[in-house]
């Protein structure tokens, strides 16, 4: 009798299936702490909720891209203070002085952000925790091998000297750890193992050393080292189809994006639909007007692919999808207005699940389920 508690479209996050994948994982990677990765809103399923069930199931570190997500973890999330919580994403100027008063593990690649955390540190009156992470070969952040990653040790060092910092983490990140048997895994492996020692040669002692994203803790259990940094693998999708599905690693999928249909109506064959009318009935039939767009996530480019579950059947994305709704052809079928549609979910009510939706989309899994907008609110079960 509450119409106005029915919501137009749902993003429903399954908690308990985060903790027995968190538990999944920890069983993969044994002698290994965790790091839940929550970055970007805890992939669309809500950082603060999935950070909470991750460390209840064992995570004993948590892992953002921005120091203000790290922040805000820090002052919302209500965790215990042995949490440690790491980001890696600084530019010049950002809030270093907030992440040393926070405790927060920081992420420096090369010598400004050395000197702004070793200032920051001057400032609080504070040692900071400092991780020093390799470019081994991603080619993305970290410190180049050879004199540029011997200087970081050595002036990271005279800090530590100093008391103004503690170096806690040797790291790395992977180029193709979803690509099984790709050559530049081991060879980033070796790499990783030659920078780490070297540093331990020198005087670092970190707490961990760790490279190992979800396809490696999935797959590679040589590139355990202390910690393991899963993300995608703790909402239940696959790092990639080559990995394999969630399944076989006994994994299941978080989130279940579904609507209720706003309108279900007869139209007469030869009837174009939505923008630029690139779908047009074939005969007689019902449409299915489904209240979710591009603006909450559903990519445009899977306009005329994208699968959604209707009345106990697969139905394609009818025209172009638009900012706030889309369009699916229900043949014959005539269910009321109100009926569910679900874009995607674990699968096991037949529904089509984020990596259908990825592949329809030309993308991966990863974006499917990180851009589902605002708008949509999570209903946490
Ligand atoms: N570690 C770092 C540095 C990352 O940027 C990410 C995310 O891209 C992860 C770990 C988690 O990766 P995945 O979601 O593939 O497990």
């Amino acid at each position: 009798a509450r119409r106005s508690a029915v919501a137009r479209a749902r993003a429903e996050i399954d908690l308990a299936a985060l903790r027995a994948n968190v538990r999944a994982l920890r069983e993969r990677a044994p002698g290994a702490a965790l790091m839940a990765v929550v970055k970007a809103d805890g992939y669309g399923h809500g950082a603060i909720p999935c950070a909470r069930a991750a460390v209840a199931a064992g995570a004993t570190w948590l892992g953002t891209a921005t120091p203000q997500e790290a922040l805000a973890l820090r002052a919302q999330a209500g965790l215990p203070d042995d949490v440690r919580i790491m980001c890696w994403l600084w530019t010049p100027g950002g809030p270093w002085q907030e992440a040393v008063e926070a405790g927060l593990d920081v992420s420096v690649s090369g010598m400004w952000a050395l000197e702004e955390v070793t200032e920051a540190a001057r400032r609080a009156g504070l040692p900071a925790r400092v991780q020093l992470k390799a470019d081994t070969g991603l080619g993305r952040g970290g410190c180049q091998p050879g004199e540029d990653w011997t200087e970081l040790v050595r002036q990271a060092l005279r800090a530590e000297s100093e008391g103004l910092l503690r170096v806690t983490g040797l790291w790395s990140h992977f180029a193709c750890a979803d690509e099984p048997g790709h050559p530049s895994i081991a060879a980033q492996l070796t790499l990783f193992r030659e920078m780490t020692a070297y540093a331990e040669q020198q005087g670092v002692r970190p707490d961990v050393r760790h490279i190992a994203n979800s396809p490696a803790t999935l797959t590679l259990p040589e590139a355990h080292f202390d910690l393991v940094r899963p993300g995608i693998a703790m909402y239940g999708v696959s790092p990639s189809p080559e990995i394999g599905t969630p399944a076989d690693f006994g994994l299941r999928p978080v989130m279940t994006l579904a609507a209720s249909l706003a309108l279900v109506k007869q139209v007469p064959g030869g009837h174009g639909v939505s923008y630029g009318h690139h779908y047009t009935t074939p005969g007689e039939t019902t449409l299915g007007l489904v209240p979710l767009g591009y603006a909450d996530g559903v990519p445009r480019h899977a306009s005329a692919t994208g699968p959604v579950l209707v009345d106990g059947k697969w139905r394609t994305v009818a025209g172009r999808i638009a900012m706030d709704q889309f369009v699916v052809d229900l043949g014959g079928d005539r269910p009321g207005p109100g009926a569910e549609a679900v874009l995607f979910g674990p699968g096991d009510r037949g529904e089509p699940t984020a990596e259908d939706w990825a592949q329809a989309a030309g993308t991966i899994a990863y974006e499917i389920v990180t851009r589902i907008g605002s708008r949509v609110p999570r209903v946490y079960v």
